[in-house]
């Protein structure tokens, strides 16, 4: 592990090298350890199974709408390695069965903490909810702001992206629709002032 370790600090001696850095500077003596663990962290998700998350309990005949808005993520874009970052909103309608609410930023961090898109994001979190709760209704929008758009390519700050997933009754019952989007309506990045 250690050797394996070596090797990778190398790799990225290589590429400070690469774009002209002189590694052996105080300052970047240490560089290449520090972000080989920082991508340690950022990266945790790969080892991470969303199913042990997934602790549930008697909904006590309570089968209306849990909204838990505002759980902030911070990702990397699968394409540049650049953080993406914002907000994430879930409602859903139990199915005999509700989530601890501090669960569902656990398996945010699941799937944030990848190299990856908006799109899968929202995808794999409403996949992993609707086949370990099977809810009645679910609801997943996700908004953040890229700087791969922001401080590269067309350098426009401040573009936030929304992607959402909606399914059963969360897709189909417009008073159920209405009501999450009032529940996440103070938290909305994108909402105009
Ligand atoms: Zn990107």
């Amino acid at each position: 592990m250690k050797q394996k370790d070596f090797c990778i600090e190398k790799k990225v001696e290589n590429l400070l090298e690469y774009f002209g850095e002189n590694t052996e500077r105080d300052g970047l003596k240490e560089t290449p350890a520090r972000v080989i663990r920082m991508y340690g962290e950022l990266l945790s998700g790969y080892s991470e199974n969303p199913k042990k998350h997934f602790k549930l309990f008697d909904s006590n005949g309570y089968h209306d709408l849990v909204t838990v808005s505002n759980i902030d993520f911070y990702s990397l874009c699968e394409h540049h390695m650049i953080p993406f970052f914002g907000k994430v909103h879930i409602g859903y309608i139990p199915n005999g069965k509700v989530l601890g609410l501090s669960k569902f930023a656990r398996i945010v961090e699941v799937f944030t903490r990848r190299l990856q898109t908006q799109e899968n994001i929202t995808h794999q979190i409403a996949e992993a909810i609707e086949e370990n709760m099977h809810p009645q209704g679910l609801a997943v929008v996700v908004e953040a702001e890229h700087l791969c758009v922001s401080m590269r390519g067309i350098k426009k700050k401040g573009f936030i992206t929304t992607t959402s997933v909606f399914k059963n009754k969360l897709k189909t019952d417009s008073f159920l629709i209405t009501q999450f989007y009032r529940d996440i309506d103070n938290y909305l990045l994108n909402k105009k002032i």
